[in-house]
C-alpha cells in the first residue's frame, strides 16, 4: 500500500505505519510534554517534557502494536490468515483474509485486543506510583490511556471490537450470522451518530477536541457500513470460485513475433482482450493486453515485437483461480490486472470491474429465482 513505511515482520505478519500516524504522535507529544507532564510532574525542565512526550507518543504506538498482534496471533491461530498490521490516525487495524469460522474463534480473535490493552493499562498502575517523579508520570498516563483504550474498543458496534464480541454472540444466540452482522452494523452505525454528535456538543462548548471525536465518529460510520456491505457481498458470492469470474486467456504465443503478426495471427481471429507469451522455453512469462497493442502507432507495428510491449508476469499480483471470489474485494487493486494462476500456469486475468459484474449477475439471478435479497 502506499503511503506506508514497513516497520519488518513479527510472526509473519508485515507491520507498517501510515504517515497519518507521525501527526497523530506529533499531536499526542504536544499534549503530553505541553499540558499533561507538567500538571502531573511539577518543577523540570522543558527540553525534560518534551522527551518524556515522545517517549509517551512512542509508547502509545508500541501499545496499540501489542493489542493488534494479539489479534493477528489469535487470528492465525483459528485460521484467518493476517497478512499485515497497518497503524494510521485511528489506531491499528489487523487485516484479516477471511471471517472467523465460528463464533468461538470470533470472540477469541475479538477479545485477545482490549483484554490486553487492559491487563497492559492495570498492570502499569503500580510501577506508576512506585516510580514517581517524570518517569512516572509518563507511566501513569500509559496506563491510562491503555485503559481508555480497551473500554473504548468495547463499545459495541461494527467494526469495533466490542461490535464484534457482540457479533459473536448473537451469532451463537441465534446461529444466524446473517441478522448478527445486520444488528451489529446499525449498532455500529449509532456509535458512529453518537460520536459525532457528542463531539459537536464538546466543540460547541469550547472544546477543540471535539473535532477530534466527530472524525472518529465519522470514520465508524462509515467503516461500519462498508463492513455490513462486504459482508453481504462475502455471502452473495459464496461459492463462486475466482475461476468462474476471470477472463480466460487463449493459449499461449511465442514472443518474438511483430506487433503486426500478432494482431494478425492471434488478435483478429481470437478476439481476447489479453495474451500470454511464452520466451525460449515454452513457459509464459509475459502478459500484453489490447491496449499496449493498440497504442503501437501502425507504422510501427512491422518493427515493434510483441515482446516489448509485455509486461512481465512477476510484476503483476496474483490469485489462484480456486481462491473463493469474495476474498478478491480485499485483493484486486483498482485499475490493476491482476494475474489467475492455476497451481504455477496463468490461466486468465480478472479486474475490479470484471468482480463487478459478476456480482451483479448473482444478484440478478437471485432476483429471477425469486429469493429475497441478502440483509444488509
Ligand atoms: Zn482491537
Amino acid at each position: 500500500m502506499k503511503n506506508n513505511i514497513k516497520l519488518g515482520r513479527v510472526a509473519g505478519v508485515i507491520v507498517e505505519l501510515n504517515w497519518t500516524v507521525l501527526a497523530i504522535a506529533a499531536l499526542v507529544t504536544l499534549s503530553v510534554a505541553g499540558g499533561i507532564l507538567p500538571a502531573a510532574a511539577p518543577g523540570y525542565q522543558a527540553t525534560q517534557y518534551v522527551v518524556g512526550g515522545v517517549a509517551a507518543a512512542l509508547a502509545l504506538l508500541a501499545s496499540i502494536l501489542v493489542h493488534e498482534l494479539g489479534h493477528a496471533l489469535v487470528a492465525q491461530r483459528n485460521g484467518v490468515k493476517v497478512e499485515r498490521i497497518s497503524l494510521w490516525a485511528f489506531g491499528g487495524v489487523a487485516q484479516m483474509e477471511s471471517e472467523a469460522e465460528t463464533p468461538r474463534s470470533e470472540f477469541l480473535i475479538a477479545g485477545i485486543g482490549p483484554a490486553i490493552s487492559l491487563i497492559l493499562g492495570l498492570a502499569l498502575i503500580y510501577p506508576a506510583s512506585v516510580v514517581g517523579g517524570l518517569f512516572g508520570a509518563v507511566l501513569g498516563w500509559l496506563a491510562s490511556i491503555n485503559i481508555i483504550l480497551a473500554v473504548f474498543n468495547l463499545i459495541p458496534g461494527a467494526p469495533l471490537d466490542g461490535g464484534r464480541l457482540l457479533h459473536a454472540w448473537l451469532w451463537k444466540r441465534h446461529g444466524d450470522r446473517a441478522r448478527a452482522t445486520a444488528t451489529t452494523t446499525k449498532a455500529g452505525r449509532l456509535v458512529g451518530t453518537g460520536l459525532i454528535g457528542l463531539g459537536i456538543v464538546q466543540f460547541v462548548t469550547g472544546g477543540a477536541g471535539g473535532l477530534w471525536t466527530a472524525l472518529i465518529g465519522w470514520f465508524l460510520r462509515g467503516a461500519a457500513t462498508a463492513e455490513g456491505s462486504y459482508s453481504t457481498i462475502r455471502r452473495e458470492l459464496q461459492g463462486v470460485r475466482v475461476r468462474d469470474v476471470m477472463t480466460t486467456a487463449g493459449p499461449p504465443e511465442g514472443d518474438w513475433m511483430s506487433v503486426a503478426a500478432f494482431i494478425d495471427r492471434r488478435v483478429i481471429p481470437d478476439q481476447r482482450p489479453v495474451y500470454f507469451l511464452t520466451g525460449i522455453d515454452e513457459t509464459p512469462t509475459r502478459l500484453v493486453a489490447l491496449p499496449a497493442l493498440a497504442a503501437v502507432p501502425s507504422n510501427e507495428r512491422n518493427t515493434t515485437s510483441v515482446r516489448s510491449v509485455a509486461q512481465g508476469l512477476d510484476e503483476l499480483p496474483a490469485v489462484q483461480a480456486n481462491e473463493p471470489a469474495s476474498d478478491l474485494f480485499t485483493k484486486l487493486s483498482p485499475g490493476a490486472l491482476t494475474v489467475v494462476w492455476d497451481g504455477s500456469r496463468p490461466v486468465g486475468t480478472i479486474n475490479v470491474a470484471q468482480l463487478g459484474t459478476a456480482l451483479e449477475q448473482v444478484r440478478l439471478l437471485s432476483n429471477l429465482r425469486g429469493e429475497a435479497p441478502a440483509a444488509a
